[in-house]
């Protein structure tokens, strides 16, 4: 006894929507206001200063230095790591383009591995057998806020003498073993892009314990100065990477949120986790250490075989069932057109490659409501899963 799918123009499972993201209210207004009148808008208001100092706090860093957004950071860090031409530098096959394009962007070379089928984060042993002569760092990104199985990746690299840049544009407040993100490998980076966890609508932030790399990444993005010298010294070939006072504002606010919400987005997503007992439904899993998520989002598998439909038309039935809903990346970095002459060796990533083709994910959104909001996702996937089950499955049932 199916219930009619709305996309077959049954009742859907909710018409009201998620909230919406990004969320800011009076204090986003108060502090902008203060930068207005304050006749210092860009880098050198001093919400931009104080900003740091709260995020480097929040993340165990002894140094925070902030840029215009998450893919520069990566590549002051890795500047600022002295990673540069001809060196090689271990990525995630999948990720956002900004996690192998700023490693080209230093000159240097992405060499992509493979991701573990479960976490879908780096596998440890395929950096193992990545890491060559050349090879001089690792990206590590933890996707989606669950974090990357960092003891065994900190010992890979300690015995391949790798700097380890943690890419944790998804892993605010996220923690492993009780440690935030970005504070375990030798520097880290965050993006404040407008669907981040938290965001200036641009924005970025490198992260780092060390005071040669925080002061080494802060002239690079500073056209080249150096503390204590003149205004018009500059020491090295560099940019002006400077976050606005504006930006810098509205991310104080939304750090002030930002343990409120990761409990909110771990209440909802444990939930959810929990509720969901669909066969053919797998979540990303987190490994023993990643005691916190951030969830930036949810990431699920589906297995046409058990669940009874596949990924993509599962998604449409999910969207007019009301639940936001959106496919995984379609393709591995190394399949996008910029690395179709690429001079070096690409091994194929088979569980990457896979991934990409049954993998879907849930914005923040879904998790950043009540109960209810949760458990409708919970029922959507269950009456999809009731109207398209398997055969056997049904006759099976029929049986008893
Ligand atoms: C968003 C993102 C970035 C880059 O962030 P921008 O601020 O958009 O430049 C880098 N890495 C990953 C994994 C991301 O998702």
């Amino acid at each position: 006894m199916s219930k009619k799918l709305a996309i077959h123009g049954g009742e859907p499972i909710r018409t009201e929507p998620y909230p919406t993201w990004p969320m800011a209210g009076a204090r986003e207004e108060e502090l902008l206001l203060e930068v207005i009148r304050s006749r210092q808008w860009g880098g050198y208001n001093q919400f931009v200063g104080k900003f740091e100092k709260l995020f480097a706090e929040m993340h165990d860093c002894r140094h925070a230095v902030t840029c215009v957004n998450g893919d520069t950071a990566i590549e002051i860090a890795l500047h600022a790591a002295g990673i540069g031409r001809g060196d090689e530098v271990i990525v995630p096959a999948h990720s956002f383009i900004a996690t192998s394009s700023a490693v080209s962007r230093v000159g240097a070379i992405p060499v992509f591995v493979d991701i573990d089928r479960d976490t879908y984060n780096i596998s440890p042993d395929r950096i193992l057998e990545a890491a060559g002569e050349r090879t001089k760092a690792v990206i590590v990104v933890h996707f989606g806020g669950i974090m990357a199985e960092m003891d065994r990746i900190q010992q890979v690299a300690a015995q391949k003498d790798l700097v380890v840049v943690e890419d944790a544009a998804h892993a605010h407040g996220a923690e492993w073993h009780g440690k935030r993100a970005g504070s375990i490998g030798l520097v880290g980076t965050f993006s404040f892009q407008n669907t981040k966890v938290m965001t200036a609508g641009e924005g970025g932030i490198i992260t780092t314990n060390e005071h040669d790399i925080a002061a080494r990444a802060r002239s690079y993005g500073n056209c080249g100065r150096r503390q204590g010298a003149g205004w018009f010294d500059h020491f090295i070939l560099a940019s002006n990477y400077r976050m606005t006072g504006f930006q810098a504002a509205v991310l104080t606010a939304q750090l002030e949120k930002l343990p409120e919400q990761v409990r909110l987005r771990r209440h909802n997503a444990g939930l959810l986790m929990k509720s969901v007992r669909t066969p053919g439904i797998r979540f990303q899993t987190a490994p023993a250490g990643a005691n916190v998520q951030s969830f930036y989002i949810v990431t699920c598998a589906i297995e046409e075989k058990e669940f009874g439909v596949g990924r993509d038309e599962f998604i449409e039935a999910m969207k007019a069932e009301g639940i936001p809903c959106a496919p995984f990346y379609e393709k591995p970095l190394y399949k996008n057109p910029m690395y179709d002459n690429l001079a070096h060796r690409v091994e194929p990533c088979p569980v990457a490659e896979e991934a990409c083709g049954h993998s879907f994910w849930l914005p923040l959104a879904t998790l950043m409501g009540g109960e209810e909001d949760v458990l409708d996702i919970m029922r959507a996937i269950e009456k999809i899963h009731a109207a398209y089950k398997p055969i056997e499955r049904s006759a099976g049932l029929a049986v008893n």
